[in-house]
């Protein structure tokens, strides 16, 4: 059965289209700066990576290109053949603690949402529409990106806020990157060999998130009532004192949109740095000896690890932590500093196994008191799989 996996953003749209149950994928491919000037498309297919130059002024216009692509190519012979569309939406609010059939209520639920995901949530709905209209008989199905957390219970998930603040306005903890703490969870007790297990997931791209997670069941994770909190991340601050944000409006005039900006994308490795978000410039920074480089460095490990130690204790103990994302899956650096700094846990580093990029591989030593493993997330084949199951 042919399920497609899409992930949509304001001026991009990401797709993968799987053969199923076999999870084989077809062809994928990502349309770039829909709605501004010079966008374009990418498509692997048949082992070919291909790059088209294109007007994209919506979003409904890359679905015709998607389209035509998947007919040219013999993907499908006929857009019937498509049964099911998959589609990553950031925000379930605690409406959703799994992916649903996408009615005109759900969308009407996540329209509500927005307040709690103004650019996401709109934009992940554009998306969900212009497949409506193009390819109508499939099956739409929302994969959430909350949904994963919503088995928190209350004292892990708010915050020591009045309590009508979460009444009135839903002020609490939901945790995103919920998807690919789910699959790398599930695959580490695949390795481990069962389900009752205490597992530390670590999600570090440019955005970073850890969770704690339970017999296969979240039961804190670090990000918050926004993806900012939590981690120092490649631009968001992480968790920060909130009081520091009216004491800098007194002291500088900003706006409180100007502070979120600051906050979201002036923050974390880029505002201590003062040089990137990625964390690849940073490690040549470091190279070359720049201080603020290796405090940037210092800090974000510093975190990352304070998380984990939080977690070993919430857990009573862990079977095993993971890594995965675009720091976590590569960042042989990165990973071994913090396995270095967990050392009064038991933890022990196999220098060669952790010398590994991007691929499954457990990087701890036999003596090792936690194994720590790699996991390269797929985010996408959990869309396509919850599309298949309501598409069967
Ligand atoms: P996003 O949150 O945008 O999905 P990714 O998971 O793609 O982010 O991660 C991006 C981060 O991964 C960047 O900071 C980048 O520097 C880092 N990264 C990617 N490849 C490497 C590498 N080979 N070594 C170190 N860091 C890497």
């Amino acid at each position: 059965m042919k399920i497609l996996s899409v992930n949509a953003g304001s001026s991009s749209l990401k797709f993968q289209m799987y053969e199923m149950p076999e999870e084989t994928v077809l062809i994928s491919g990502v349309f770039e700066r829909i709605g501004i000037e010079n966008s374009f498309y990418t498509i692997k297919v048949n082992g070919e990576k291909i790059k088209k130059e294109v007007e994209l002024p919506n979003h409904e216009i890359a679905v015709e290109y998607l389209t035509k692509e998947l007919l040219e190519n013999h993907i499908v012979d006929d857009l019937s053949e498509i049964k099911g569309i998959g589609h990553r939406l950031v925000h379930g609010g605690d409406k959703y603690a799994d992916s649903v059939i996408l009615t005109e209520d759900v969308m009407n639920t996540v329209e509500e949402l927005t307040p709690l995901a103004p650019l996401h949530n709109p934009a992940n709905l554009v998306g969900v529409r212009a497949f409506k209209k193009a390819i109508p008989d499939a099956v739409a199905v929302a994969v959430f990106d909350t949904a994963f957390h919503q088995t928190m219970d209350e004292v892990s998930y708010l915050y020591g806020t009045p309590y009508e603040w979460y009444q009135n306005y839903g002020v609490r903890k939901y945790g995103f990157h919920g998807t690919s703490h789910k699959y790398i969870a599930g695959r580490v007790n695949e390795i481990l060999g069962h389900e009752n297990t205490r597992v530390i997931t670590c999600h570090i791209g440019n955005g970073g998130s850890i969770s704690a997670v339970k017999d296969g069941k979240c039961i804190d994770t670090s990000m918050g009532f926004t993806p900012n909190a939590g981690l120092v991340m490649g631009s968001r601050s992480g968790d920060i004192d909130a009081t520091v944000i009216p004491y800098i409006m007194d002291k500088t005039g900003m706006s409180i949109k100007e502070i979120d900006t600051v906050l979201n994308k002036q923050s974390g490795l880029l505002g201590i740095s003062g040089v990137s978000s990625d964390s690849r410039d940073i490690e040549a920074g470091i190279e070359a000896g720049n201080e603020r480089c290796i405090l940037a460095q210092k800090m974000y490990i510093r975190r990352i690890i304070n998380y984990i130690a939080q977690y070993y204790v919430e857990l009573g103990g862990c079977d095993a932590i993971v890594f995965t994302a675009g720091v976590g899956e590569n960042s042989i650096n990165v990973r071994k500093q913090i396995i270095e700094g967990l050392q009064a846990l038991g933890v022990k580093l196999d220098e060669e196994a952790n010398n590994v990029r991007g691929k499954e591989t457990l990087i701890t030593s036999s003596d090792s008191s936690i194994p720590c493993y790699v996991i390269p997330t797929d985010e996408e084949v959990m869309i396509a799989r919850d599309a298949y199951h309501f598409s069967k």
